[in-house]
């Protein structure tokens, strides 16, 4: 009788522990939000990657969870959707969504720079491309405006090419295999085709299109408005890791080492095209890519600059 006594006296000390467990992690969470962040593995991300390495995603007033995709549509639908807060996107997936009414607001960029034009090694210049399949990863992305920029600047069309879209992990292969000449898409899969020795760098994006924008940190505007404390921590956090990252340090190669896999020697290539710092995003350079938009007859009301980039909170980071 008095062992059940016992036992019974066990499992209410055990039922109240774990009461007051959930009771702790619910407020933690009540205090503290999660701002859950999708991304690509590409070196584009690298200030992101930095915040949730060397910080474990935790600081004073947020944690951040880092949601990995495969696809910019998976991402883009789970960013639409809610499933997450913000992403690290291509600039013109989040403008095209905002065109369809999703409320995002751009709050940094992701780097500058940092794109190559690829081809094999036969061809040398862009009026060799005439006739040639040229892959893209997608039609809403800086890849895409860069080739256009590209063909518009040695006197070819977009229609003297066959520009197909393509998985960025398939390129370097599809590059070896013959069945595309060329392609530019975000890193590391330049820098991994010239370490393979199957292509060469035809073009660097800064020859063509200097500070060009490509990847931005977008979050949803809901979110931003009930968060803004964190948020304002967090881009401030985020703009010291932009720092961080661009001196290309042992850091920046242990975080990508945490959250996508390749080798250094690529990695070390990858990252003497591209800068992380100065993230923030400007007027004229946007209004530079959205006239670019029109242009390409990409979408035909993108967002305005004031709609779509919020800086309140870059340009109070310390
Ligand atoms: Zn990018």
């Amino acid at each position: 009788m008095r062992k059940k006594r016992v036992r019974m006296l066990m499992l209410l000390i055990i039922f109240v522990m774990t009461i007051s467990a959930c009771g702790q992690t619910a407020q933690q969470t009540l205090d503290k939000p999660t701002i859950k962040i999708g991304y690509l593995p590409i070196t584009h991300a690298g200030p992101l990657y930095l915040d949730a390495h060397v910080h474990g995603g935790q600081f004073e007033d947020y944690q951040i969870e880092m949601v990995k995709f495969n696809s910019w549509p998976d991402l883009m639908d789970a960013l639409n959707t809610g499933r997450i807060d913000g992403a690290s996107v291509l600039i013109q997936l989040a403008m095209k969504a905002e065109e369809k009414g999703i409320d995002l607001k751009a709050v940094a960029l992701g780097h500058k720079d940092g794109n190559v034009l690829i081809s094999s090694k036969e061809i040398h210049s862009t009026q060799e491309l005439k006739g040639k399949t040229f892959a893209i990863p997608h039609k809403f992305s800086t890849h895409n405006q860069l080739l256009y920029e590209t063909l518009k600047k040695d006197g070819l069309t977009y229609d003297d090419v066959n520009i197909v879209e393509m998985p960025p992990a398939e390129m370097p292969a599809g590059l070896a295999g013959g069945q595309i000449s060329g392609y530019v898409v975000a890193e590391p899969f330049g820098a991994l085709a010239v370490k393979l020795d199957k292509g060469h760098v035809l073009h660097h994006s800064d020859e063509i299109w200097p500070d060009s924008y490509c990847c931005v940190l977008v979050l949803r505007n809901d979110f931003i408005q009930n968060n803004q404390q964190a948020i304002q921590e967090m881009v401030s956090q985020y703009v010291k890791s932009g720092k961080l990252a661009n001196q290309k340090g042992e850091e920046l190669f242990a975080s990508f080492d945490q959250f996508m896999k390749m080798e250094k020697e690529v990695l070390d290539l990858s990252l003497e095209w591209i800068s992380f710092d100065g993230l923030r995003i400007e007027q004229a350079e946007y209004e530079k890519l959205r006239d670019l938009v029109i242009e390409m007859e990409l979408m035909e009301n993108p967002p305005v600059y004031e709609e779509f980039v919020d800086n309140t909170f870059i340009d109070k980071a310390v």
